[in-house]
């Protein structure tokens, strides 16, 4: 922590803001919303769903708009798609925190390391 702490100074924080932003540029798609397993019966007087009990697992994305909860279909041909558009998300937030972070930092910093540079620190 007291080496981690010690190593920081604008530059470096530039450094880092910089290629976390080439990582930002090559995250590729992305969706929100969580995935959400639903066991349902179809509807189907024929199915086994019906017949038997079982029911279908489905998946589903739920996400909010405007502060209600949605949810949209996740056909089973885009299951691993979706979770890796999903996943791609939480990695795109997690990127964008860190660089908001930095920016902070270098904002808080501005003025102190401008006086170190005149020679009055
Ligand atoms: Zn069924």
């Amino acid at each position: 922590m007291n080496r981690y702490k010690m190593k920081i100074n604008t530059a470096w924080l530039e450094r880092k803001r910089g290629s976390l932003i080439k990582e930002l540029a090559n995250i590729g798609p992305f969706v929100d919303g969580s995935i959400a397993k639903v066991k349902r019966r179809c509807g189907n007087k024929n199915c086994k769903c019906y017949l038997k009990g079982e029911k279908h697992e489905s998946y589903y994305l739920m996400y909010k708009e405007k502060g209600v909860t949605k949810a949209v279909y996740i056909p089973v041909d885009m299951e691993e798609e979706v979770r890796e558009w999903n996943d791609n998300y939480k990695k795109l937030k997690e990127i964008v925190a860190e660089i908001t972070k930095a920016n902070k930092e270098i904002i808080r910093r501005y003025v102190k390391e401008k006086k170190l540079k005149k020679g009055r620190g």
